[in-house]
């Protein structure tokens, strides 16, 4: 009979031990109406976004509390914490 030698896969990696890695967070809502970012065009919601800060998470909708320092701002979720950018010209 053959005997198959089983031992050790070192090699083996489970998927479920990699919960260090960050989630992607995917851009579900657009950032200045709010609306869902799949449906609908938000080319004039981009431009705006251009100049000024984003209003909502793009993950949960939610209202950011946005502060700007200059050009550069600061929106916070509650949730999803905190993104930065810089604004352009108009
Ligand atoms: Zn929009
Ligand atoms: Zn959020």
């Amino acid at each position: 009979m053959t005997d198959l030698p089983t031992a050790g896969d070192s090699g083996w990696s489970d998927p479920d031990t990699l919960g260090a890695i960050p989630p992607v967070v995917a851009m579900t809502y657009c950032a200045r109406c709010g609306n869902s970012a799949n449906k609908g065009n938000h080319v004039l919601c981009r431009q705006r976004l251009a100049a000024e800060p984003p209003v909502h998470c793009t993950t949960c909708r939610r209202t950011l509390a946005v502060e700007r320092s200059g050009r550069e701002w600061t929106a916070t979720c509650k949730k999803h914490g905190q993104t930065t950018g810089i604004l352009q010209d108009a």
